[in-house]
């Protein structure tokens, strides 16, 4: 082979690598290492953002930057869900297939931020019980977890009814004002088309990480079900036996 004709080849296929987009980034964020158990860094705490609907039945895990037993189970979770190989190491796959779910606006493919700010009306992050970053973060949370659930329950569509509730707002629908909807904390989800219950997905809520989930029976929740992400648990849906 002449060395132009080597060299020719040598460009062409640093072309083709340009061309592809590595498989672990897009506009949101970049991980640039392997994590597994006893990694810790800010790409720790980003990777548990986004699968800490997968840790297990009633486990609410801590978003801590530390890469611990209920990480490395999320990430099994998360990777057998999906048709990974679960191993509970966070490489390229597992971080391409959180690409595969993810805007570019960082919310997860099948929830948008447009559909969990502003109750009431009137849009934005302001007015509630903590600044508008931390409900941003909070429901950014929240938005995963659904993405979980929704996954969980076979794909089916899942309809955001409420979201973050500014204080004002909170108690013009009858809220305390103060509750974890001003925290931006609890969404509303009802399903779409028919097609699911809300005993189902009040059911499944419970292995998604969801600190509270009221659904029907619970006063005021037989049109829809709540679920927040504050920790401890309490769960209320009489009407589905929870
Ligand atoms: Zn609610």
């Amino acid at each position: 082979m002449s060395s132009l004709v080597a060299a020719l080849v040598l460009a062409i296929s640093s072309i083709a690598l340009l061309g592809a987009a590595p498989a672990n980034a897009d506009a949101c964020y970049t991980w640039d290492r392997t994590l597994r158990s006893g990694s810790s860094g800010s790409d720790v705490a980003e990777l548990q953002e986004r699968v800490a609907g997968w840790a297990g039945y009633g486990v609410n895990m801590a978003i801590d930057g530390s890469y611990g037993p209920q990480t490395t189970q999320a990430v099994k979770n998360f990777q057998a869900a999906y048709g990974l190989s679960a191993d509970g190491v966070a490489g390229p796959n597992t971080f391409a297939q959180i690409h595969a779910l993810q805007d570019a606006d960082c919310s997860p493919l099948h929830f948008s931020w447009a559909e969990v700010d502003g109750g009431c009306g009137a849009g934005g992050y302001s007015g509630g019980s903590v600044s508008a970053t931390t409900v941003r973060t909070n429901l950014l949370r929240s938005m995963w977890r659904a993405e979980a659930l929704r996954h969980r329950m076979g794909d089916k569509p899942v309809r955001v009814t409420s979201g973050f509730r500014s204080q004002s707002c909170d108690r013009a629908v009858g809220g305390s004002g103060t509750g974890q909807h001003t925290y931006g904390r609890a969404i509303d989800i009802v399903p779409v088309n028919g097609n699911n219950t809300f005993c189902n997905m009040a059911r499944t809520a419970r292995y998604i990480g969801y600190g509270a989930i009221f659904g029907p029976g619970y006063p005021g929740h037989n049109d829809h079900v709540h679920v927040d992400i504050r920790s401890g648990r309490t769960w209320s849906a009489p009407s589905c036996g929870i």
